[in-house]
């Protein structure tokens, strides 16, 4: 099961009123930066940086006196999940972005929670033990991320947030070569069968209190759109471009829309109905599809205990063209700026 994460439409006004008096500093340096296309992690004080990239700026408040991991192992970690992030979508999903981590007991990275309005935020609560070796494997700063890009809609919909996101943390990363496509496909096969209504089940995803039936049966939701927009345009467009369409008419958390216009909005993007008719059968009802079935036309065979890929599946290709790498990533990194960031990692932890 899925690492706890809340999304949240609203925070507290005394700490905007702050943020806001510490932004106009930062806002000036970010200014001289930006629009370089190039990323870089700025150190403005012992526990804020700020990552800079083509189209957003992400300010990162850790502070390292509260964890046993580095502030370079962190920050690659945020680098690595904002590029994943931002060349999914085709850019960051907001112009900026506040990160904040806060400490908690043990070894792990123990919740997320991203909140729209008043301001874009991620709060990432992680065990003061976390080693940096273990968050190249941890996807939910990807997860939570994601949660940016989608409109807020009532809470019964909360499934088709939630769907996305785990969906996207997935994918974003195997395009991005941070998962290998077959573990990831591997992942997908062994969790999704969590989010299939129960035998009895009599209602959909709409207002499910189920979390495998939120997180996962969502995501299978996603999948189905992907394979379903990709048949219908020759493999040409998928679940991606039609996100990348709420992004382009200004949909992100800090919005409430209506479940309806995500959906259309989201179908014109790739000129079907995929999403509204996938709607129609799994909204208000149950629907099992044969996963078994699925995963052998994906050409994904399950052998001695790992994946074997079939080539000549038939439809091998759309599996193969769900993991590509975008075709327009934004976040390629100049290596001349990261090594001088680099450089000042280092001055800085003598
Ligand atoms: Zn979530």
């Amino acid at each position: 099961m899925k690492t706890v994460c809340w999304i949240v439409a609203a925070a507290c006004a005394m700490t905007t009123a702050w943020l806001s008096f510490r932004e106009g500093a930062l806002a000036e340096r970010v200014s001289q930066k930006a629009g370089t296309g190039l990323l870089a992690i700025e150190h403005d004080s012992t526990e804020s940086d700020l990552v800079i990239f083509a189209g957003g700026t992400i300010r990162v408040d850790f502070n390292a006196k509260e964890f046993a991991l580095s502030r370079r192992d962190l920050t690659e970690w945020v680098r690595d999940s904002a590029r994943a992030t931002a060349a999914y979508f085709g850019r960051f999903p907001v112009p900026h972005a506040h990160l904040v981590f806060e400490p908690t007991g043990g070894t792990e990275v123990a919740s997320g929670r991203a909140v729209g309005r008043p301001e874009p935020k991620i709060v990432v609560t992680m065990g003061n033990r976390t080693k940096g070796s273990q968050l190249a494997h941890e996807s939910l700063l990807v997860h939570e991320m994601t949660h940016l890009a989608i409109p807020d809609h009532d809470i019964r919909h909360l499934w088709l947030h939630e769907g996305i996101a785990t969906y996207v943390e997935y994918i974003a990363r195997a395009q991005a070569g941070l998962i290998p496509a077959s573990a990831m496909w591997a992942e997908l096969m062994r969790e999704l069968p969590t989010g299939l209504p129960e035998r009895r089940e009599a209602g959909g995803l709409d207002g499910t209190p189920s979390d495998g039936r939120r997180y996962w049966g969502g995501a299978l939701f996603c999948l189905l759109a992907d394979i379903e927009i990709r048949k219908a345009t020759s493999n040409r467009l998928g679940l991606q471009d039609a996100l990348r369409a709420l992004q382009l008419q200004g949909g992100n958390l800090s919005r409430l829309w209506t479940l309806e216009r995500t959906l259309d909005i989201a179908d014109r993007g790739t000129g079907t109905a995929a999403l509204s008719q996938l709607y129609r059968l799994m909204g208000n009802r149950p629907h099992t599809p044969d996963l078994n079935r699925l995963w052998r036309d994906l050409g994904l065979i399950r052998e001695h205990g790992g994946l074997v890929l079939d080539e000549m599946a038939p439809l091998a290709s759309i599996r193969r063209a769900i993991t590509d790498r975008p075709s327009a990533p934004l976040l390629v990194a100049e290596p001349r700026l990261l090594r001088i960031v680099d450089a000042r990692m280092r001055e800085l932890q003598r």
